[in-house]
């Protein structure tokens, strides 16, 4: 507890937030203290509640389930019944909580004075103003007023355009800058579908992937990694054991490329001739599905000019990979093209292939009923940027959107605001838009407001307040309501009072669609219950437009000496996720980068650039220069420079502000690559990353077996001591002995497992500075180590692997703490005695994982971020050492409820955070004196693939143990 709150303010404070819980309507809680006269029969302080709701940090539309304790959210999981996560989340939706709860929220209306300064002002004045505004330019003509947003959810969405009709103007934009056009106009093109199709990487045993990062950030990461890690699970195809094959095409090894068979280097911009003479060589081979009614004769015409060897020449990419790609999908039983490029042509490609051989319906399917594309396709946005610069904008609303951020340069986007003469920003963190808007509004944030969200057919997500809003916001769609009522629409044109109606009409019509014939009230109750309503919608008809084959794309040129390949940050995205501090000291997996963007640069290239690591080098195109840090890395193709978004803000809070930076300064519109320039400057500016060695020196931290291996029974040597050798008698355990597998196979480095480790166990944020001195705090990480040259060919692309306390039965940091502090359970966990400990940190000197952490300074949550601790765990103070116990307040939980409820505990019951979030379910966590329990049930299905991390050299004895990853042997691909 912290100093000065006495244990009576604590509890006075512990129950008026309780009773501000019980606080219906949506008014911020009172600040008053109440006594807990008399309690909220929802609310028992120290027992959790749980409401179902739905993630709102990209488009994949993930059902989450909140944890409320006394009136606040304090963690969100998966939801299970969602068909999307299926009870996961990744490591952006685990941070939605410090979108929630962040310091730098806006807390009050402001209005823009003359001089530029901002003034707090009520919210009437606010409304006031807005009303004003509005109404004198409705009475200007129509399409005067104009809103561009994010899009939020079917029913905001709908709520927007009656709110714009109400003002005479149905100037709505939805824009997502990440929103790749060209696929929507390739499915146009090829299916005559405004809708994407649904993956079914599972369902396929090839996968070749042009430019799509589907683990990191492409369309729904959680499901299509789940997915994946399903593809790559040995099983037996046509009587042998085998695991899915895959390949990446891009210039940057990203962590997909990484958890790839074959990462196939290509310049940005050459992934489409690459696609191209890959269907050259279904075609020459006669690898095209009876069934797909494509005429040979046509189909030979169309890929002319694009054998292997050919491409080869233009791109660079040796011939042999083309084919042996070919051959990998052709042959395959079941196969999946993807596609994420800002080139049409590589969307179109990737369809081809799909159909060909025979997959549309199969592992790619278009679905019946499936929702509009809620993105304004770009000419809409470039028509409203044209309006603006016309004058012929008098209001624009600008909600959950960073244009000023996002928009390149030469969409002259910053030069219309200018000519608009009363901008309107809502939203929660002020950010770059914000700082040009005369009146700013704090709305609320997902988790406090009614929404619902139609990812696609099938899935209709219920998104519920879950805790009293935070600061003095409002909620949007309440706001659009109430001052389109104000401005005179009457109740036939909007007729409902608030959000909440209009979600629960939206579900009133859903109700009907399904036939469903349960009273109104029961199904919407039902639905907030579940989060949502889930039914997998049946696959279209779909058909493809042959006419396509008229087009023959022209063959790709040499591309520039040096290219800009701009990606999109794992953690950060476009931006929106820098203001959240776990996703800034989350290493980015594969550089391994914290707080700030990177220039990453070839060995080769930076060797003929003259450009060492740490140099800041000027990145000149045609559009913009930035001066960024150089990251000397194999990851990236020679000729290419790979810089990540989201960094580069001058607004957005403490954490974004002034760090890295904004790529797309360097970009045209549309385009996430470009011709660049590079020069030193002479400045020196140090990266930081906690990753001390790529390479595991031959120690066994990550071990891999080939597929082959493994279905001749054959396991890579043991590594295992013939011990265990004792000093003194070994430890009994007759009631639970806790432990873990995981399964690096399984496992895409996506760190989903670390932002939940930090949200569930208070883990304090120490910054670039910490980071760069070793201090840093996560109880989790994921490493990664890249095999030796020499071995590459019997070695995975990349190592990657969870790390974490293994809690080790010989565990070296017990013996040597002179004050007991870390000590051993009777369940066979290392516990830590954070009051003993002194501070000596011997134990982690001692502990070979490098898992424990000491805080060096007293850790802070600037207000109102500590309202997201954990309760249940004791917040450290400096100088004290700490370290993951398995989640130990979780066991404590389950064990005393089995107690109380007079029964044993059942296996998957607990469930530590970072197992509950993974979307590859790659960590399972049990009883290990129970060899019925899957997670023990796990290693004896996997008996030739397990390993414990670093036993042979110390004996340790750790309650982890990993499966191996596993790789195909010969012919990456
Ligand atoms: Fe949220 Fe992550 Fe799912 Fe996107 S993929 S909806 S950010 S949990
Ligand atoms: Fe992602 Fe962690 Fe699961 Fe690996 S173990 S897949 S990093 S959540």
């Amino acid at each position: 507890m912290s100093e000065g709150l006495s244990r009576r303010s604590f509890l006075k404070i512990a129950s008026a937030a309780g009773a501000a819980a019980a606080i219906p309507g949506c008014e911020p809680a009172g600040r008053e203290l109440i006594p807990y006269v008399v309690p909220d029969e929802n609310v028992i302080p120290g027992v959790p509640s749980f409401y179902a709701t739905t993630c709102n940090e990209c488009g994949a539309g993930c059902g989450v389930v909140a944890r409320v304790r006394e009136g606040r959210v304090i963690k969100l999981e998966g939801n299970p019944k969602d068909l999307i996560g299926q009870g996961s989340l990744c490591a952006r939706g685990q941070a939605a909580l410090q979108g929630l709860y962040n310091p730098d929220r806006l807390a009050h209306p402001f209005v823009r004075g003359d001089d530029g300064r901002l003034r707090r002002v009520s919210w009437d004045v606010a409304t006031r103003e807005l009303l004003g505004k509005l109404a004198g330019a409705a009475k200007a003509g129509k399409d005067r007023v104009a809103y561009l947003a994010r899009p939020q959810g079917p029913t905001l969405d709908k709520v927007a355009g009656l709110w714009l009709a109400a003002w005479n103007s149905s100037k709505a934009v939805f824009y997502e800058p990440l929103a790749t056009p060209v696929a929507q106009q390739a499915a146009q093109d090829c299916f005559g579908r405004s809708d994407a199709p649904v993956y079914h990487l599972d369902q396929a045993e090839a996968l070749i992937s042009f430019g799509a990062d589907f683990i990191e950030t492409w369309e729904s990461p959680v499901e299509l990694a789940r997915q994946y890690a399903a593809m790559r699970t040995p099983r037996e195809r046509r009587g042998k054991l085998t695991i899915g094959r895959s390949a990446y095409v891009g210039p940057r090894m990203n962590v997909t490329a990484a958890k790839c068979d074959e990462w196939v280097a290509v310049k940005p911009g050459h992934e489409a001739a690459i696609a191209m003479s890959v269907l050259y060589v279904l075609v020459r081979q006669g690898w095209i599905s009876p069934n797909s009614g494509f005429d040979i004769a046509t189909l030979k015409s169309f890929v002319e000019g694009y054998e292997p060897d050919a491409v080869s020449q233009q791109t660079g990419v040796p011939a042999e990979a083309i084919v042996r790609m070919g051959q990998m999908f052709g042959q395959a039983e079941g196969a999946v093209a993807l596609a994420g490029t800002d080139d049409k042509q590589t969307h179109v490609a990737a369809y081809i292939l799909n159909v060909v051989t025979g997959n549309l319906g199969k592992t790619v399917t278009f679905l019946d009923g499936a929702p509009p594309s809620p993105y304004s396709p770009q000419a809409e946005v470039d028509g409203l940027v044209q309006a603006m610069s016309q004058k012929q904008v008098d209001v624009l609303v600008i909600a959950g959107a960073n244009p000023v951020y996002s928009m390149p340069p030469a969409a002259k986007f910053n030069d219309a605001l200018r000519q608009v003469p009363f901008v309107v920003w809502c939203g929660l963190v002020p950010d770059e838009t914000a700082e040009r808007a005369h009146l700013l509004i704090p709305i609320h944030h997902p988790l406090e407001g009614w929404r619902d969200i139609a990812p696609r057919a099938g899935v209709n997500g219920l998104g519920q307040p879950v805790m009293q809003p935070v600061f003095e916001s409002r909620d949007l769609g309440d706001l659009m309501l109430t001052t389109a009522r104000a401005g005179g629409a009457d109740t036939k044109t909007i007729p409902w009072e608030s959000m909440a109606d209009a979600v629960n009409a939206s579900f009133q019509q859903l109700q009907k669609q399904l036939g469903d014939k349960n009273k109104p009230e029961d199904f919407f109750a039902q639905a907030l219950r579940d989060g949502g309503v889930f039914a997998e919608a049946k696959a279209a008809d779909a058909k493809f437009n042959a006419t396509i084959f008229q087009n023959k794309p022209k063959p790709p040129g040499a591309g520039p000496d040096l290219a800009l390949a701009v990606f999109p940050h794992i953690f950060l995205y476009d931006g929106r996720g820098a203001d959240k501090p776990w996703l800034q000291e989350i290493p980015e997996p594969v550089d391994q980068i914290v707080w700030d963007s990177w220039a990453g640069i070839h060995p080769d290239t930076a060797k003929a650039l003259g450009i060492a690591s740490d140099e800041v080098i000027e990145l000149q195109t045609d559009q913009g220069s930035a001066a960024i840090a150089a990251l000397v890395t194999e990851q990236v193709r020679p000729g290419v420079i790979a810089v990540p978004l989201g960094q580069g803000h001058s607004a957005c809070g403490r954490y974004a502000k002034g760090r890295g930076v904004n790529a797309f300064t360097l970009l045209s519109p549309g385009a996430l690559s470009a011709e660049v320039k590079v020069r030193a400057t002479g400045g020196k500016s140090r990266l930081v990353t906690p990753l001390f060695s790529e390479d595991m020196m031959g120690r066994n931290i990550v071990e891999a077996t080939s597929i082959e291996e493994l279905a001749r029974g054959v396991t890579p040597e043991s590594e295992e001591v013939p011990g265990p050798y004792e000093m003194y008698p070994p430890f009994k355990y007759p009631g639970h002995k806790w432990g873990m597998t995981i399964d690096v196979n399984a496992c895409v480095g996506c760190s989903a497992c670390v932002a939940a480790c930090y949200a569930e166990n208070n883990l304090s944020i120490v910054g670039k500075e910490g980071v760069a001195n070793g201090r840093i705090m996560s109880w989790m990480r994921i490493e990664r180590y890249t095999p030796p040259k020499d071995e590459a060919d019997k070695a995975p692309l990349m190592y990657i692997t969870p790390m974490l306390c293994q809690q080790c039965d010989h565990a070296p940091c017990e013996p040597v703490c002179p004050v007991f502090a870390a000590y051993h359970t009777e369940e066979g966990i290392n516990g830590q005695n954070y009051n003993r400990c002194v501070g000596t940190r011997y134990c982690e000197n001692n502990c070979p994982y490098k898992v424990r952490r000491f805080n060096w300074y007293k850790p802070e949550w600037p207000a109102p971020l500590h309202l997201q601790l954990n309760p249940d765990v004791t917040v450290r103070g400096a100088g004290v050492m700490e370290k993951c116990t398995f989640c130990m307040q979780r066991i404590v939980s389950a064990e005393i409820d089995a107690k109380t409820g007079n029964r044993t505990l059942h296996d998957g019951e607990i469930v530590p955070a970072c197992a509950q979030t993974c979307p590859t379910r790659a960590i399972s966590f049990g009883d290990m004196n129970d060899a019925q329990s899957e997670m023990m049930r796990r290693r004896k299905d996997n008996e030739l693939r397990t390993y414990r991390v670093l036993n042979a050299e110390f004996n340790t004895l750790p309650a982890i143990t990993y499966l191996r990853e596993i790789y195909h042997e010969k012919g990456r691909a």
